[in-house]
């Protein structure tokens, strides 16, 4: 997937090390080869033809969160995460993808694929199955409950305020896992977006970010999704296109570009696609009305960084700045904010273990706060917490920043 040239950068590793104690799987198995810089030089033999493609390389290659902690602390700048999709494209390559993610990505994730079937399904069959059951490694009795109806189908491609008084209009990008696991997510927005005077677009036929496909490094469907929302979203007249999910926001605003210029494509309609994507923090924190809106919400609230929104796209503050807006919130900063959640798209149903043990050392840093809820702005992360949470029964909620700001807005007195 990454360019030879992109792929040249290997070579400046200067393997200091300074990743090791950043990498969240590191920490946990403490061996060289789950590190970024092992890695890194396992990439680099592969490209010396030192070394061979084999079914233990592409099991180190599935070893990893893609959650920009190295990035972020290597001297040398090194993009270590699109290192490793390389190292994963090279396996894809050679063994092609595994039959679950080939059928998952082929018939439901593709432009016009049926994830909201396969979601329809699993609501109805849930149910029926035995609580013990557990789906890579959760129990079934763990899992959100699933919606009938998903986001775009419960609202028009087009929400005025009411009153028909329009004072601003975007459009949002909903994402599977808002539209078909969490809607109440983009319900919470819209209603916000309403009480600001704000018209909502939710483009129709709209497909996965490719986020997913990205990361398993396959690039023949995810061509397809990127030409597909690019020519969708580059036709909107809004000039601002809202996302709520960090990793969608992620790759439409900085992957999309960055794929067209590594695949030697014209990369402008991506640019400007990207320049148009906004996280729903961002937006939100410069709308000077909303702080009015909000009324008392007494409790006790911690914040989680999403890897795509804080590393990945230097978001931190404005969430931060909107929850510390809600009167009478408690907002107490947890240790480790940033620190992944364990969850890394597949990640966390092909290595159960270690991802609860990453979950775990997170939900420590929740409860040594004392906090009844915990906010984030990833639906991915809204659900690998709340699947670790409640496996341990805590009581501890966790929501979307939007919901706790909609609910904060219900609190006002009119
Ligand atoms: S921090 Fe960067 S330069 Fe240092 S070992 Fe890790 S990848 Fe290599
Ligand atoms: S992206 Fe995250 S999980 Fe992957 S090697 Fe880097 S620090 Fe480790």
């Amino acid at each position: 997937m990454p360019s030879d040239s992109s792929l040249e950068s290997v070579h400046n590793c200067i393997k200091c090390g300074l990743c090791l104690a950043a990498c969240p799987i590191y920490r946990q198995v403490l061996e060289e080869t789950a590190s970024p810089r092992g890695k890194v030089q396992l990439l680099k033999g592969l490209r010396q033809d030192r070394l061979e493609p084999s079914p233990y390389l592409e099991e180190i290659a599935s070893r990893c969160l893609l959650c920009h902690s190295c990035a972020a602390v290597c001297p040398s700048g090194m993009e270590v995460g699109h290192l490793i999709v390389g190292l994963r494209s090279e396996m894809v390559k050679s063994f092609g993808l595994e039959w679950k993610k080939r059928l998952a990505f082929r018939h439901l994730l593709s432009p016009g694929g049926r994830f909201g079937t396969a979601i329809q399904g699993a609501r109805i069959l849930t149910p029926l199955m035995p609580p013990w059951i557990k789906v890579a490694g959760i129990s079934l009795s763990h899992l959100p409950p699933l919606p009938t109806t998903p986001l775009h189908r419960q609202y028009p491609e087009k929400i005025a305020p009411p009153g028909g008084r329009v004072r601003a209009s975007v459009a949002f990008f909903p994402g599977c896992m808002i539209d078909y696991v969490y809607p109440e997510i983009g319900s919470s927005l819209i209603s916000l977006l309403q009480a600001l005077g704000i018209e909502v677009i939710i483009p129709r036929d709209l497909a996965c970010c490719g986020t997913p496909l990205f990361i398993s490094g396959e690039e023949e469907i995810l061509a397809r999704n990127l030409q597909h929302n690019l020519e969708k979203l580059g036709s909107l007249p809004a000039k601002i296109v809202l996302t709520a999910c960090a990793s969608c926001g992620h790759t439409l605003k900085k992957e999309y570009p960055y794929l067209m210029r590594e695949w030697g494509k014209d990369s402008s309609l991506a640019e400007e696609v990207g320049a148009k994507i906004q996280d729903v923090s961002v937006f939100l924190q410069r709308e000077e009305g909303l702080g009015e809106m909000l009324g008392p919400l007494p409790t006790t609230l911690t914040y989680h960084d999403p890897c795509h929104l804080a590393k990945a796209e230097g978001v931190r503050t404005e969430p931060r700045q909107l929850l510390r807006s809600i009167p009478e919130l408690n907002f107490v900063e947890m240790a480790e904010a940033d620190a992944c959640c364990g969850g890394g798209g597949s990640f966390q149903f092909y290595f159960p273990q270690t991802s609860q043990a990453i979950a775990s050392l997170k939900l420590n840093h929740i409860r040594e706060v004392g906090a009844d809820i915990v906010a984030t702005g990833c639906p991915a992360c809204r659900f690998r917490l709340s699947t670790a949470l409640d496996r341990e029964d805590s009581g501890i909620r966790v929501v979307h920043t939007v919901q706790i700001l909609d609910e904060a807005r219900g609190r006002r007195k009119r």
